[in-house]
Order: structure tokens, then sequence, then C-alpha cells
């Protein structure tokens, strides 16, 4: 056993149940809804957000990981608000997420800058985590960098190694977005082992991108759990295709290196409205796995108990295994 943090404090480890790894609940340019959607700051947002976590709650879940970080909109006083209405576990995350440069506030400051400090990421991921968020109780649970077509740049390789450094002074599991077509998961593990990090605190996000089961075994065979974690998203590989993938994982015994989710959203501005949102990607919400891909697991000759080890076991080993390999060291 061991603490989790969430939205609403910390609970025990075994008290995670079902979990979905990758999800979001607001996605947004921050400085575009402050500017250009005051939709964002109406009640209803808010409302809107807690019935769709409850429905979740609902029908069996109890945890999400919130992956939304600096460069995706975190807005804590808003997750509060949401956190308050459901007892849904919402684990929230720090890190930072760009495929390119750091943002302006870390351009010129930084090791061998203009402004030459030590990292000031660190500072930030670490106080997040121990202190908590933007003046809220709320602390960190999940560190998360990206890397994605534009591979290993400056700025991505700067973020992914504070987050390594991070996890090492504070046990805090670490989720990766990556792009699977250009298998940069096998950069992120040879950048965070270089850290010191052990790669099984590390979920690769993003893997159930792709059907290269040879390319899926290799990332699984460091020890890293794969995210198979973009179900209701169908322009890139079908449901189908990842529903097969899965199953040919676990037929091949890597049912231990699996967990699910939807990386999907309750608001985004990447649609006018949530109508847009939800008519563009039908599939796209909470309860698409639920609904319609357990079924097709099952189906596909995918176990109960393999079910469970990718639900339950799998998520909670993320949590357990990091904190009691950080205690073992320090
Ligand atoms: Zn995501």
């Amino acid at each position: 056993m061991s603490q989790v943090q969430t939205a609403r404090g910390p609970i025990d480890s075994g008290a995670l149940g079902r979990v979905l790894i990758h999800e979001h609940i607001f996605l947004m340019d921050t400085e575009y809804t402050f500017n250009y959607r005051p939709d964002f700051f109406e009640d209803r947002t808010i409302a809107d957000a807690a019935a769709r976590l409850n429905a979740l709650k609902a029908a069996g879940y109890d945890t999400i990981i919130d992956l939304t970080v600096l460069g995706l909109g975190r807005h804590m006083p808003s997750i509060a608000k949401v956190a308050a209405l459901t007892d849904l576990n919402i684990i929230v995350s720090t890190g930072l997420y760009t495929f390119n440069e750091v943002p302006g506030p870390f351009a010129f400051h930084g090791p061998g800058l203009m402004h030459d400090v030590p990292e000031p990421m660190i500072e930030h991921f670490v106080r997040d985590i121990t202190e908590g968020i933007a003046g809220t109780q709320i602390k960190a649970g999940e560190l998360k960098c990206a890397i994605d077509a534009p591979g290993l740049t400056r700025g991505v390789e700067r973020v992914m190694r504070a987050v390594g450094q991070t996890n090492r002074i504070t046990g805090t599991p670490i989720t990766v977005h990556t792009a699977p077509r250009e298998q940069t998961g096998l950069e992120v593990q040879r950048v965070l082992a270089e850290e010191g990090v052990d790669l099984e605190d590390v979920i690769v996000g993003h893997c159930g991108d792709t059907d290269d089961v040879d390319y899926l075994m290799k990332l699984a065979d460091r020890g890293s759990i794969l995210g198979m974690d973009r179900f209701g998203v169908d322009f890139t590989i079908t449901t189908a295709q990842r529903v097969a993938t899965i199953a040919e994982m676990v037929r091949r015994g890597y049912a231990d290196r699996l967990a699910l989710s939807h990386d999907c959203t309750c608001w985004s501005d990447f649609f006018p409205t949530v109508a847009d949102y939800n008519r563009a990607m039908p599939n796209h919400h909470y309860l698409h796995i639920h609904q319609d891909v357990l079924p097709a697991l099952r189906e596909a000759g995918v176990s109960e108990a393999d079910l469970n080890m990718m639900f339950v076991a799998n998520p909670r080993r993320h949590f357990e295994g990091t904190a009691q390999r950080f205690a073992a060291r320090s």
C-alpha cells in the first residue's frame, strides 16, 4: 500500500479501484479561453463535467488520471470545483507539454542560459507535488511530458530530463505522450534511464495508436506500462485494430504491461462548442471503453482476469511500485 494524491486529498493505493490512466477534464489554450471563450466560466461547464464523471463512476470506474499539465490549459480552481461534485478520484498531474520549444517563462532562465540558474521547472514540479498547485491544497500525483513527431528537440529534452529528475526527488510516477509511428517511446526510455528513472515507473502514452507489436514488446520488455489510451480517436487507427492489438499483446503474455483509456475531455477549445466536439468524434467520451470496447475485447478472447489486471492491478502497481522503489532508495 502507498498513498496516492487526488484532487480531494490522499487516498490509499488499494482504493484506486478501476482506473482510466490517461484522461483530461478541461483541455484548452488558457490564454484563448480568457480572451474568447467566456462560456468556459459559466457554472454549467463545471456541472456538465461533474455529470460526466459521475456517469463514469456509476459505470464502475473509480479513478482517472487527468494529464492536463502546463501547455494544455491546466486550471486548478475549476478542477477543485468539479472534484467537490464527484466521488470519482481525480489524480492531477504536473509537468509540461510541448513538441518543440519550452514556453517563454523558461526560455531565458535555466542552466547555461542568459539567466544561468538551476532548472526552474524542477522547482515548480516539486512544489506542485509536495505543497500543492497554484495556491490550492491539491497536490500532483503524476508527472507528464511529451515527445511527438519532431523528436527529441532541445525543449522536449529539457522538459523530459526535468521530469526524470523530479521523479528521482519525489518518487512520483511518469506518463509520457509519445508518437508510436516515429517510435519515440524508445527515446523516452533512453533519456529517462539516463536520468536514473526506473522504467517501471513510466507509462509510455499513446502506444495504442500503433499495431506494431514488435515495437510494443520492445517497450514492455524494459518494464514500462503501455498506454492503450486513445479509444474513441478514430482517425489514426480503427477501434477494431486497437482491440486486436491488445488481444494479441495479451496472447503473448503482456497483460501486466497494458492499461486502457480514452484521452478524452469534458471541454475542449479544439472545437467551438461541446456539441461540435461530440459530432466530430462521437465515440470520444468516458463511457466508450465500458460500452463498446470491453465487449469487443471479451469477444477477442481477453479474460476477466486480464481485464482486471489492465484496469486495476497495473495502475495500482504504477503508483505503489514507484513509491516502494523510491522508499527503498531513500
Ligand atoms: Zn492526453
